[in-house]
């Protein structure tokens, strides 16, 4: 059965492996509008050879100030480029590299990636922003995280106010004490932190009595519920007013409308992400917008939509 990839201007790229199951799914590479891919089972040596032969790439999605647009971090969030297959979005191979050690080696490839980047920014004179990165469960307590990032920092000769990691709730339900030394030696070092996915897994409010993250940030799923369903609105407003109390920040994900955009700031949400300012996209393509430091929404006349 053949299999074709459709890029943007309408081209189809055969995508040669033979099944009968496809997958349609919307592209996470800007420069591609849908990927057709076969249901695809990799292995760990495909991973493997995906970090080895260079196949992973970045791409960092903006996050900004609701109010103004301005750019106040990004997220790098990896892809693979298959050589068969084409681009796949994380989801397709992260689950399987976090049953076992490969995770670490995925998670130190994108910490080193990111950290270069930074640099190459820095000595083209770039306006940097800090950059998060999602750290699972198992890499956050490998004992040497702190001392390889610190590695990695001093090898690129940049500061770590420049690097912020993403955590979900999975990681903090280990023992007590192993997640209270992973927060401290990162918060000393001076490496923000953020919980990820907040109020979507195993989520007990001791956690942010015991643990000290400097963000929240709300889930898609309730952000999608704005305007729609009214529990989704409560939960975000007591997650909003939990943080204010805490004095902890928040950062809205998944942001798509204007409607969801007024009603966090109304809110008082002060950080969004979504597809509203930007999709995650190409290093290059984040350099122009870091140059202008914010996203401005124009509204498209008759469509009554909003974009960059
Ligand atoms: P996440 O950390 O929750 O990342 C946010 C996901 O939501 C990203 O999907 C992003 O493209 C998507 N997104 C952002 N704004 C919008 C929006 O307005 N609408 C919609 N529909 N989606 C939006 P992506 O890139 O496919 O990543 C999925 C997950 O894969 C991430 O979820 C994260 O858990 C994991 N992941 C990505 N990169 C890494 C990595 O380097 N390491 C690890 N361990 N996990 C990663
Ligand atoms: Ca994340
Ligand atoms: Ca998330």
């Amino acid at each position: 059965m053949a299999i074709f990839r459709v890029t943007k201007d309408g081209k189809q790229c055969p995508v040669n492996k033979d099944s009968s199951t496809v997958h349609i799914l919307p592209s996470p590479n800007s420069q591609t509008s849908l990927t057709i891919v076969p249901q695809f089972l990799p292995r760990e040596k495909d991973i493997r050879r995906a970090i080895s032969e260079n196949q992973l790439f970045i791409e960092y999605q903006p996050k900004v100030e609701s109010k103004t647009g301005k750019i106040l971090g990004a997220e790098a969030l990896v892809r693979w480029k298959h050589p068969d297959w084409g681009v796949l979005p994380p989801n397709q191979f992260i689950p399987l590299a976090e049953k076992s050690e490969l995770i670490i080696e995925l998670g130190d490839w994108v910490l080193a990636t990111v950290c270069h980047q930074i640099k190459q920014w820095k000595e083209s004179g770039v306006e940097i922003v800090p950059i998060s990165i999602n750290i699972s469960a198992k890499h956050f307590f490998k004992v040497d995280l702190v001392t390889s990032l610190v590695e990695m920092l001093e090898e690129a000769k940049i500061d770590s106010r420049w690097i912020e990691l993403e955590i979900t709730e999975t990681s903090l339900l280990e023992n007590e004490d192993k997640v209270a030394t992973a927060i401290r030696l990162l918060t000393q070092l001076g490496v923000v932190m953020s919980l990820d996915d907040f109020g979507t897994g195993y989520s007990s409010i001791t956690y942010l009595k015991k643990y000290k993250v400097d963000y929240l940030k709300i889930d898609r799923s309730f952000i999608k519920g704005i305007g729609i369903v009214r529990d989704d609105e409560a939960i975000i407003k007591s997650i909003l007013y939990l943080a204010r109390e805490l004095k902890m920040k928040v950062v809205a994900e998944g942001v798509e409308t204007e409607k969801q955009r007024q009603f966090l700031i109304k809110h008082h949400c002060d950080v969004i992400q979504g597809f509203l300012y930007s999709k995650p996209i190409q290093a290059e393509e984040l350099i122009p917008l870091l140059a202008n430091r914010r996203i401005v929404l124009k509204r498209t006349i008759g469509f009554g939509k909003f974009r960059i």
